[in-house]
């Protein structure tokens, strides 16, 4: 016998007993109450926890339609099936609308139990999915050592702070804070040790402030201070100082004093920028500022803000850079767990600079985006790896090819022409394409993402989100995204067989992905071990350097035929 908690909202005590038989006819072992005014239901859904509501259409001092306001009132989500002579189909569309589960009809009782447990069984869903975008949501907005907002929720929590400033034309005053040495401290003491530290500095920090100024820690050693409401420019040199007398006295770390001594950069709204994203860039620099002069403090200037020599120099080498044929691409195959095939390939660029080497992208796509570089980059490679991509194809070696759009990138407005153009000119199938974007340059701004992505999923690409996990990407707004793929950011693959936390994360992010039918990617996966536990909770496909780290073509070739696994969809079995 199944037990089943019902609530039954019914006036007519027979039909209460007729829907309870059959219910025990079905082996079900009911619990139940039978109410028929709004008083004694919200009674019941405040005291008591029911697994279902089986209501009637209307009753002398009740109808189904005040009995669903009333559980949404309460806030609670439970399967909710009217249960009634007929209504007409207009009603029924109308309480279907409302919020009821399903209708059956009181004189043919045979759907009532597919009905129960189909909705008990959604419902089930329903709170999987609510106890995952939790835990997303968590580790999306809280900092894990610390206890303090992380950077994606002070970004948003600077947004709003400049809002409200600007409606009110305050000033606000955002402080970059960069511990000095903290490297040291880690290397010496331990990492253990070192978030101790971290932990005991947030809580100093946290004793001078008053809400609603915030604090946040953004960063490895790295903390944001938003002072929402600065009287006077000048008071900023009084609540530094404060801020400096409460680090001054050392921490004493397993009987151990460290001292700890901070750069900190300011920026002032409406002085120095009028938007949140120029407001921490400003604060970025005047820290850099700091920490270069050795001084404690540096309150932004326009002088500050200027490219380093090394930077200029790469910028205007990057373009003939790309003309001159310098950069290449490097693969990485991505293996299909349940096949043990694989699938597709990453395609990763590199810059083979005449004086410095290779170079990894980090060290000039962020050039690329400052100097409008980023769309001939993106143009290059995305008609290199298509390119290779159907050349591998007319060998027989079927493998998708996925490519990486820098956030800038997937904001311009002539991003899907671009892709059309390569895949027209490269006569590649849409379909062995996929693009993967961040979350961050999702989150950047979700409507124009939205739209992008709409139109590049018109195309026949397919679309994945990389680095998941890290950024802030609600459930709701992926449902809503056209997306074929979410790769699990690494950082939560490489600690998971001894960090719990990280090992609930990457299930619960499996388990989101499979609900939402997206294909799970997992990312750095370094051994064998690794790949089995990823296996146990069937993530559908893995890259990391135990199957292959990045290689050029020619590599490739010899890869595929040392590999264990079979490439693509050729026949031929190596194993
Ligand atoms: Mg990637």
């Amino acid at each position: 016998m199944r037990p089943l908690r019902a609530l039954i909202v019914e006036d007519s005590e027979d039909d209460a007993m007729l829907l309870l038989h059959e219910l025990q006819r079905a082996g079900y072992k009911v619990t139940h109450a039978v109410v028929d005014t709004p008083y004694a239901l919200r009674a019941e859904l405040t005291n008591n926890t029911w697994d279902i509501i089986y209501s009637d259409f209307s009753m002398p001092q009740f109808s189904a339609f005040d009995a669903l306001a009333l559980v949404h009132n309460v806030g609670i989500d439970i399967p909710f099936i009217i249960v009634s002579g007929t209504i007409g189909e207009d009603r029924a569309v109308t309480a279907m609308k409302a919020g009821a589960h399903d209708y059956i009809l009181k004189g043919n009782l045979k759907r009532l139990i597919p009905a129960t447990e189909r909705e008990l069984r959604e419902a089930l869903v329903r709170k999987d999915n609510r106890r995952a975008d939790a835990t997303i949501h968590r580790l999306a907005y809280v900092d894990d050592v610390t206890g303090l907002p992380n950077r994606a929720r002070f970004q948003e929590l600077i947004e709003a702070a400049v809002q409200e400033a600007k409606k009110e034309s305050r000033c606000i005053a955002l402080l970059l804070m960069d511990i000095d040495r903290f490297k040291e401290v880690n290397d010496t003491l331990g990492h253990d040790r070192g978030d101790v530290l971290l932990k005991q500095v947030g809580l100093r920090l946290s004793g001078v402030l008053t809400s609603p100024d915030i604090i946040a820690r953004i960063g490895g050693d790295e903390f944001g201070i938003l002072l929402s409401s600065l009287g006077a420019v000048d008071e900023i040199h009084a609540i530094i100082k404060k801020l400096q007398d409460f680090l001054a006295p050392s921490f004493m770390i397993d009987g151990v004093p460290i001292s700890v001594e901070a750069s900190i950069g300011i920026a002032i709204m409406p002085n120095h920028a009028e938007d949140p994203h120029m407001l921490l860039q400003m604060a970025d620099i005047a820290m850099y500022r700091a920490k270069r002069m050795a001084s404690n403090y540096a309150i932004y200037e326009p002088k500050y803000n200027r490219y380093s020599p090394a930077q200029l120099g790469l910028m205007a080498e990057l373009r003939e850079g790309i003309n001159k044929n310098q950069l290449r691409l490097h693969y990485q195959p991505k293996l299909e767990l349940a096949t043990g095939r694989v699938v597709g390939l990453e395609a990763l660029v590199r810059w083979e600079h005449p004086r410095l080497g290779l170079l990894y992208p980090d060290k000039f796509i962020l050039t690329a985006e400052q100097t409008g570089l980023v769309n001939p980059l993106t143009r290059w490679v995305l008609l290199e790896a298509l390119r290779y991509c159907c050349q591998q194809y007319e060998q027989g070696i079927e493998l998708k090819m996925n490519v990486n759009l820098s956030a800038r990138s997937l904001h311009d407005p002539q991003l899907v022409g671009m892709v059309a153009d390569a895949l027209e000119t490269t006569a590649a199938k849409p379909e062995y394409l996929v693009l993967e974007v961040t979350e961050s340059a999702i989150v950047l701004d979700p409507v124009r993402a939205e739209e992008t992505l709409m139109a590049l999923s018109k195309l026949g690409v397919g679309l994945s989100i990389d680095d998941f996990g890290t950024g802030y990407t609600s459930l709701a707004s992926i449902k809503r995204l056209p997306i074929n793929e979410i790769k699990i950011d690494r950082s939560f693959i490489l600690n998971m067989l001894t960090d719990n936390k990280d090992a609930m994360i990457v299930r619960s992010v499996i388990e989101l992905g499979h609900n939402l039918g997206l294909t799970v990617v997992a990312e750095g996966i370094e051994t064998q071990e690794v790949l089995d536990y990823l296996n146990g909770l069937a993530c559908n496909e893995v890259q990391g350097y135990h199957i292959c780290k990045p290689i050029t073509p020619d590599q490739l070739r010899t890869w595929y035929a040392a590999a264990p696994w079979s490439i693509g969809n050729t026949e031929e079995d190596k194993s």
